[in-house]
């Protein structure tokens, strides 16, 4: 078998919930794409890693992307960005190396707004993601990259971009998906990020929330001929639960879900426990490419 073409769609704050429409907006009916993926493509991934307290993004992502037990290595769950001692984990041992050592192409598809990689280097708040992409790329996606297509604004649409000085075209979810799935053709793991559903879950009213879980639908839409073709492989998770549970505004302990859709979907559905899992468990399918001779 060769290793698949991946996307992974990578989703902050999504958990499994309850099914009460009143109490979980995936099921109020704003996302049906995402409800349908979660109900028959899913499977649940524990991401409390044995660590007391509420899941949390750093050492969530942390996890996720190295498959270190990152909350154990720091000795609790990290909120927000990763300090110095989980960059050091992600540097050494993200997924993107992982590939890269084994002769896979990978890609980090987010759009940052700079033209200046030092600039993004030099940025005290990283995300894992950031961090991640500059130990093995020696870089990121920037604005030129966006302005053809060549990378995939965070909100799906770069409408957050105008309060930035971004004068350029807008793109609805639709659009976004197709400029992945065209760079998603070229990589053999492709990783984009979608963090409106945690944010909006802390901090947005009830219609913020669907707008999002709308937005993230259309994008999905958009992304599910993705599987059909032979040797294409859909992945989703996320690093802990919130937007399921409208009763809170912190993070849950629900298991996060992981949306495995094509070739190699049911090694990863086996094999993904925990967030600790996604990366031994993806490797499995890009075993070392021999070297040419
Ligand atoms: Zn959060």
């Amino acid at each position: 078998m060769n290793a698949p073409r991946t996307i992974l769609i990578f989703v902050d704050g999504l958990g499994l919930g309850l099914d009460d429409p009143a109490i979980n907006p995936i099921h109020s009916g704003c996302c049906p794409v995402l409800e349908r993926l979660l109900k028959e493509e899913s499977v649940p991934v524990d991401a409390r890693l044995g660590v007391k307290g509420l899941p949390q993004s750093a050492t969530g992502q942390a996890a996720l992307l190295t498959g270190v037990n990152a909350p154990a290595a720091v000795g609790r769950h990290v909120e927000g960005l990763p300090g110095p001692e989980l960059r050091k984990i992600v540097q050494a041992h993200n997924l993107f190396l992982k590939l890269k050592e084994r002769g896979y192409r990978s890609t980090f598809a987010n759009a940052y707004h700079t033209d200046d990689v030092e600039e993004v280097r030099g940025r005290r708040r990283q995300s894992v993601t950031t961090v991640a992409s500059l130990a093995a790329f020696g870089g990121v996606r920037k604005t030129g990259d966006m302005l053809v297509n060549r990378a995939v604004y965070q909100d799906l649409s770069r409408e957050f971009l105008r309060s930035r000085g971004y004068d350029g075209p807008l793109v609805s979810p639709r659009e976004s998906a197709a400029h992945l799935l065209a760079i998603a053709a070229d990589h053999d793991f492709t990783l984009f990020e979608y963090f409106q559903t945690d944010l909006m879950a802390h901090k947005g009213t009830p219609d913020d929330v669907r707008r999002v879980l709308s937005r993230l639908d259309e994008f999905l839409e958009g992304l599910l001929a993705w599987p059909n073709e032979p040797g294409h492989l859909l992945l989703l998770t996320s690093d802990h639960g919130n937007i399921e549970d409208s009763r809170t505004k912190v993070h849950t302990e629900n298991p996060v879900p992981l949306v495995a859709v094509g070739e190699g979907a049911e090694v990863m559905k086996a094999g993904v426990k925990s967030l600790t899992y996604f990366v031994p468990t993806l490797l499995e399918l890009y075993p070392q490419k021999k070297l040419e001779t």
